[in-house]
């Protein structure tokens, strides 16, 4: 009997479908893994914004991790936005029980049109998480506030913060430069005793790039509950990312940035 790997999300659900836990199963699932979820809080969202965040609470967010792990194997943890520090310890706590499990940490705090999606207490609260994660994978932004430094503004910054990060004890950083200037979208991944290693990609030109951090994560982390080294699990995830970008460049399902196209693969055959 052969059945999928088990990618269990930890993330907030976005109700217009593009980023959060929608994304997630639907990355997960179209890249060859069965998601579990369990969800830290609701936004009010579509393509326009975040109209409200509602989290869930500790023991909403404790019962879900409870019944997942009384019953599943897991293969790999993607974790996502979790909002305040207390729901991060929670995850925490879960995650030191798993200790064979890959994490792929996403330090979610502030959605692609600007919003904040978490507390102020959650940062410190990320950076103890960030040590029990195998990668984290943090944007320029999010990359600053964990070191509590300016946002890299070159190649060499990008370069200087990632090893950083290693040194303040991530065990893996992907750190996704897509918003720096250059002629592709260039991210970077730095693993302890290892050369830091380029990874570029074209650039698509299009509006629509909600829910892109949410997905190269949890592709990641599916292609890592397959088997895959951390090397060529960020390569697949990065290229399904370009894929399901490229499919959706012309979407507009809504008035604002759309998300990608994670079943691109399906819809062809
Ligand atoms: N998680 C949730 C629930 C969100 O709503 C968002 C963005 O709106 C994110 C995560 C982060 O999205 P992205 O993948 O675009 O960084």
């Amino acid at each position: 009997m052969t059945q999928p790997a088990i990618v269990l999300s930890i993330a907030g659900s976005d109700s217009g479908g593009g980023a959060g836990i929608q994304a997630d199963i639907k990355a997960i699932t179209c890249t060859g893994a069965f998601a579990c979820t369990v969800i830290t809080a609701i936004t009010a969202q579509n393509t326009q914004g975040v109209q409200a965040v509602y989290p869930l609470s500790n023991q909403q967010v404790e019962q879900q991790l409870a019944s997942i792990s009384k019953d599943f194997k897991l293969a790999a943890i993607k974790i996502g936005m979790l909002h305040s520090a207390s729901l991060c310890r929670l995850v925490m706590q879960f995650v030191r029980n798993h200790p064979q499990v890959p994490v792929v940490l996403d330090p979610v705090l502030v959605a692609t049109q600007g919003q904040s999606l978490a507390q102020l207490d959650l940062l410190d609260a990320l950076r103890e998480l960030m040590l029990h994660a195998s990668i984290i994978t943090p944007n320029l932004s999010e990359a600053a506030s964990l070191l509590a430094c300016d946002k890299a503004n070159t190649s060499q910054e990008v370069q200087a913060q990632g090893q950083q990060l290693l040194r303040m004890g991530a065990k893996a950083v992907l750190m996704k430069g897509g918003h720096l200037p250059a002629a592709q979208a260039i991210d970077w991944l730095f693993m302890a005793q290892h050369q830091a290693k380029s990874l570029a990609m074209d650039w698509v030109t299009t509006p629509n790039n909600h829910g892109t951090g949410c997905t190269l994560a949890s592709a990641l982390a599916s292609y890592l509950a397959q088997g895959h080294s951390l090397v060529r699990a960020t390569e697949m995830a990065k290229n399904y990312l370009h894929q399901a970008l490229l499919s959706a460049k012309d979407w507009q399902l809504g008035k604002g940035p759309g998300p990608v196209d994670h079943c691109f693969a399906q819809r062809s055959c």
